[in-house]
Order: structure tokens, then C-alpha cells, then sequence
């Protein structure tokens, strides 16, 4: 018989490699030479973030208020290709000596992730409007969306000059829709969005592409102290918050976001948001900016949506 093209015989790919007739090739370093900075990047979403970023190649410095936590991941990762500096996103000058601690470490600056963020008092008083807290507010937008506007402010002066660079930040489902979050923190995440459609308009005239992700629940620490917090008396919610939870509270977690999830089948994990934020900050994305890729398996497209 005449020997017909690979691709009606050798699956999906056209290429051979499903059948094993062609070798399949590595995957290629998709941030090769490249250099990052994750904000938060100590721990939960961040943490993956850094991982999966150094696995392609990429230079990756940490900014965290934890630097205890994050020159532990660096080192853990391998010094000359990650570092962590001690940075509060909402203090400018921490952002600004961290940037230049990036540029000044590796040359330049490819890329920034604005991941760090904080959930807020998630008592049921804490999320009430009707007991709003004005210095609550205050403290969950200082971090979530100026630190995210000080982060692209200082990442796109040392990006533009250089006429490339992609900044990602991290804001959520609750940056979409109402009802899934405190207060402080759905209008925070929606800070994020508009602030990311603002600065593509004006810094893809300079060659830098600016986007978000907005994931569904992930079990990090953040999700995990909240669950806590939720569950005791409102006057006792202080000093909840745990940096490493239980494998048990991990996997407790992430029972309940099934629950609420309309994509059956797969977990949301730290690393499903890490490989969107990797796509965004590829060359593979070369034409994306000013978009929002929600990774919540279509949750926020679901007219069945219950709130957390
Ligand atoms: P996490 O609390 O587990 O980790 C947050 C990291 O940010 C920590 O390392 C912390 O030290 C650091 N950080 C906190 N405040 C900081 C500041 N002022 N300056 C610098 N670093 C700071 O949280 P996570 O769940 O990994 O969240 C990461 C991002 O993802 C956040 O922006 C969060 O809002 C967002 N997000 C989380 C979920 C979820 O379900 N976990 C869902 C949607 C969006």
C-alpha cells in the first residue's frame, strides 16, 4: 500500500511522536536568558510561579517581606540563577531598590509578577460593608493594587528603555465578579484589572505587554488561615496565620474548592496558575496585552455559581 502522510496515521500532532516513530523533542526553556522578578514568590502561588520559571531558564528574583522564607527557596533552587530581596510592595522605595537589585544583579529586567497580595480579615463581621473597616481597606489596597501600580511603575523604567518586557499580575476570580471575596479584596482585584487594561494602553507604545491571571481557589497558606479565621470567634483571629499548613489541611482545602467548582475532575493547583502566568510572560504571548486569563475553570462563567 502507498505510504500515506504521517499526520492521518500517527495521532493528533501530525508529527509522528504520539506513535513513538519520532523522538519527541525536550520541551524547550521557554523563559531561556530571561530575567524575572515574583513578588510573594516565598511561598503558595509565588513559589510556583519561581519553580516553574527557573525550570525554563529564567533568573528569578524573589521580592517578599519573608526573606527568611525566600533566600531559603533561593538557595534551595540554586543561588546563581535565584535570589530574594526583602521588599514590602506598598513601600515605593522597596520596589524600586528591589528592581534595581534585578537589573543590577542580571543586566535587566524581562519580566515582573505582581503576585504578592493579602486576603483581608475574613471574620464575618470583616466582611460585612455594614461594619466596613476604613483601615482594613486601607491595608488590603495598599498591598493588592498600589503594590501591584508601584510594581508596574517601576518594572516599565527599567522595561521601556529596553523596548520589551512583560509585566503579569495576579488578581482572581474576585476581580471579576462580586460575592467571592471581602470587600477590601474583590475591590482590590478589580483595582488590578483596570490598572492592567490602563498600563498595556499606554506601555505597548514602549514595547511592553502587560496582563493578569485570575485564578479560582488555590489551598496556599492564604486560603487555608482564611478557612481558620472563618471558623473562630471574631475577637480571635489574630494570630492565625501559618506559613506551612498540614498535607491533611492542604488536601481539606482543596475538598472544599471542588465543592464549589464547576470544572470536574481536576484540583486547582499552584502550579495551573504558574503555567498561565508562564504563557503570559513568553514570547509565546507576544500579541496578548491588556488581557485577563482567568484560570478558575470557568467558574465565572457559570450561572450556578455559589459564593465561597
Ligand atoms: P500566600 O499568602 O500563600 O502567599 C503570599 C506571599 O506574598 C507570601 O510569601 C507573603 O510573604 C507575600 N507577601 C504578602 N504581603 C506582601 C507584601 N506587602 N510585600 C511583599 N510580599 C508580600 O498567598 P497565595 O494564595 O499564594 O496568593 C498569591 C496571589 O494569588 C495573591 O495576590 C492572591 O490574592 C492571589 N490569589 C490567590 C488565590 C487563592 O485561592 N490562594 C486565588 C486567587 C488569587
Amino acid at each position: 500500500p502507498p505510504i500515506s502522510s504521517p499526520s492521518h496515521h500517527h495521532g493528533w500532532d501530525g508529527n509522528g511522536a504520539a506513535a513513538g516513530i519520532i523522538p519527541p523533542t525536550p520541551a524547550p526553556k521557554r523563559l531561556d536568558g530571561k530575567v524575572a522578578m515574583v513578588t510573594g514568590g516565598a511561598r503558595g502561588i509565588g513559589e510556583a510561579i519561581v519553580r516553574l520559571f527557573v525550570k525554563h531558564g529564567a533568573r528569578v528574583v524573589i521580592a517578599d517581606i519573608d526573606s527568611d522564607a525566600g533566600d531559603a527557596l533561593a538557595a534551595s533552587l540554586g543561588a546563581h540563577q535565584v535570589s530574594c530581596v526583602r521588599c514590602d510592595v506598598a513601600v515605593e522605595a522597596d520596589v524600586a531598590r528591589a528592581v534595581d537589585r534585578a537589573v543590577a544583579r542580571h543586566g535587566r529586567l524581562d519580566v515582573l509578577v505582581n503576585n504578592a497580595g493579602v486576603l483581608g480579615r475574613q471574620t464575618r463581621a470583616a466582611k460585612s460593608i455594614l461594619s466596613f473597616d476604613a483601615g482594613e481597606f486601607d491595608r488590603v489596597l495598599r498591598v493588592n493594587a498600589l503594590g501591584a501600580a508601584l510594581g508596574m511603575k517601576h518594572a516599565a523604567l527599567a522595561m521601556a528603555p529596553r523596548r520589551t518586557g512583560s509585566i503579569v499580575s495576579v488578581a482572581s476570580v474576585a476581580g471579576v465578579l462580586g460575592g467571592l471575596g471581602p470587600h477590601a479584596y474583590t475591590a482590590s482585584k478589580h483595582a488590578i484589572v483596570g490598572l492592567t487594561k490602563n498600563a498595556a494602553c499606554e506601555l505597548g507604545a514602549h514595547g511592553v505587554r502587560v496582563n493578569c491571571v485570575s485564578p479560582f481557589g488555590v489551598a496556599t497558606p492564604m486560603l487555608i488561615n482564611a478557612w481558620r479565621q472563618g471558623h473562630v470567634a471574631d475577637d480571635d483571629d489574630d494570630d492565625i496565620d501559618v506559613a506551612v499548613p498540614s498535607e491533611e489541611e492542604v488536601e481539606k482545602m482543596e475538598e472544599v474548592v471542588r465543592g464549589f467548582a464547576t470544572l470536574k475532575g481536576p484540583t486547582l493547583r499552584p502550579r495551573d496558575v504558574a503555567e498561565a502566568v508562564l504563557f503570559l510572560a513568553s514570547d509565546e504571548s507576544r500579541y496578548i496585552s491588556g488581557h485577563n486569563l482567568v484560570v478558575d475553570g470557568g467558574v465565572t462563567t457559570s450561572r450556578n455559581l455559589i459564593g465561597l
